[in-house]
């Protein structure tokens, strides 16, 4: 399989080197997946990881496999996501850098900026609203087909790569909840 993997070298990562990039205020959810493999390269789960919870208005907004994907714990419902540096920026953004996880980095991040709803490719609606006419993959307001060729991708292999996200944010729940925990008592540790 091809996709998704070598355009952020030459787009998204010149892009967060370069401007005000989606790693500015974004936020990207992890699977449990993610944090294993950017664990692997020795980082701790605690230092790059915080837990989102959601609200009861939010949940409903959720696809059925995105409200799966989520933790729940005493009656509500978490994920989690990358910590943001003190400038806003995703942690793993180092100025002049872009991003220093590259191939490594979660795969949110490498299907930002598109997205699959039914079988449709689209952007993502955040996507639309904030980074429009910044991004370097849509240049020029280019429409999906154009951008995807701008990167060499094709709409099959979008919507091959969004089936493995979700597959990587509905299985091993078990796991994921105790990481989930794990992060939740790091910020809220029990009293002695
Ligand atoms: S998706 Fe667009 S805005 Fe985000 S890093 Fe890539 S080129 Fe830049
Ligand atoms: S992991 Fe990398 S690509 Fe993803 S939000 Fe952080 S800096 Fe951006």
């Amino acid at each position: 399989m091809i996709f998704l993997e070598e355009y952020s070298q030459l787009t998204c990562r010149d892009c967060g080197r370069i401007q005000e990039s989606c790693c500015f205020k974004t936020t990207v959810p992890l699977s449990l997946e993610d944090v294993k493999q950017i664990e692997s390269l020795g980082y701790r789960a605690e230092d790059f990881a915080e837990v989102l919870e959601y609200g009861e208005d939010e949940l409903d907004g959720l696809e059925n496999w995105e409200r799966e994907s989520l933790v729940e714990f005493c009656g509500k419902c978490y994920t989690l996501v990358f910590k943001h540096a003190n400038d806003d920026n995703c942690i793993f953004l180092k100025k002049g850098r872009g991003c220093v996880l590259g191939e490594h980095r979660a795969l949110a991040c490498k299907i930002y900026p598109f997205w699959r709803r039914d079988s449709e490719i689209m952007f993502l609606d955040d996507f639309e609203e904030s980074m429009k006419d910044v991004c370097m993959i849509r240049r020029n307001g280019a429409k999906v087909d154009e951008a995807l060729k701008c990167i060499c991708e094709t709409r099959e292999n979008i919507k091959e790569y969004h089936d493995r996200i979700i597959k990587a944010f509905t299985s091993e729940k078990l796991e994921y909840a105790s990481v989930v925990k794990k992060i939740l008592e790091s910020k809220n540790p029990s009293p002695a």
